[in-house]
């Protein structure tokens, strides 16, 4: 679980991106839906520790987020919005550089959980291809590939199904369906069937704050 608290954001250039933040995300698949400007950005970099608030607590299974910023770090993976670099290595090699950097030493277990990561978002056929060449949906699941390693309890995906085609936002979809309820995952979008189709629990973020909470059948109702 996760709990934002009293989440305040004001940038250099005045604007009031977040006001007292309020929300409890259970595991799961949360949505939080605004449109563009919302602070969707804003409040998924604070709680991946890029940015730093100006008020309010984080906490996700006992680890204060804010100040112990590595001890969730550890457990995080993120998809940002603009993930967009698109090297002209293979799929493979790059999942495995990175999977040294996150401090996958031992080769023959980087193997496994790399080619395991590539099947698993359906990107084994292409795993010698450069992620220069891939389409946009292929470019998102090699992302949620390489947010997972390391196998984190907390997955972030900022916006990750603006600009795909019906068939890869469907594919995105069962992606992330298939990630399972062990872990908190938030869903930020500005497409109301992303977490109308996925998601269990939801907010709805405007101007920078909370203005309703719950399950997507009662707040799409309420919109
Ligand atoms: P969303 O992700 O919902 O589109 P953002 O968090 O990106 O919303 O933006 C919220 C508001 O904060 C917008 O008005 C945006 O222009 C502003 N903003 C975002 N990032 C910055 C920044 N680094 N510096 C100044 N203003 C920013
Ligand atoms: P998937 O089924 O995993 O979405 P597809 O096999 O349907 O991927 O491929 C999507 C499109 O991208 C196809 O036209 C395929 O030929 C092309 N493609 C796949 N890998 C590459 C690559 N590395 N460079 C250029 N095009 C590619």
């Amino acid at each position: 679980m996760l709990s934002i608290s009293g989440i305040t954001k004001t940038y250099d250039n005045g604007v009031k991106a977040l006001n007292d933040v309020n929300i409890t995300i259970p595991n799961g698949l949360f949505g939080l839906l605004g449109p563009n400007g919302a602070g969707k950005s804003s409040l998924m970099r604070t709680i991946a520790t890029l940015q730093q608030a100006d008020a309010g607590t984080i906490t996700f299974d006992g680890i204060d987020v804010l100040s112990q910023p590595n001890e969730l770090r550890r457990r995080l993976g993120y998809l940002p919005q603009d993930f967009g670099v698109y090297p002209r290595i293979s799929a493979y090699d790059l999942l495995d550089h990175l999977a040294i950097l996150k401090g996958l030493a031992n080769k023959a277990e980087r193997q496994e959980a790399v080619n395991g990561l590539l099947a698993h978002v359906n990107l084994f056929q292409h795993r010698k291809h450069a992620v220069s060449g891939f389409s946009g949906g292929m470019r998102q699941r090699f992302g949620i590939a390489q947010a997972l390693l390391g196998n984190p309890d907390l997955l972030i995906v900022d916006e990750p199904t603006a600009g795909l085609d019906p068939e890869e936002r469907n594919r995105f979809h069962n992606l992330l369906v298939s990630l399972g309820e062990d872990k908190v995952i938030i869903l930020s979008t500005h497409i109301v069937d992303d977490v109308s189709e996925l998601c269990a629990d939801m907010a709805v973020l405007g101007a920078g704050e909370i203005l309703l909470q719950g399950n997507p059948i009662e707040v799409t109702n309420n919109l």
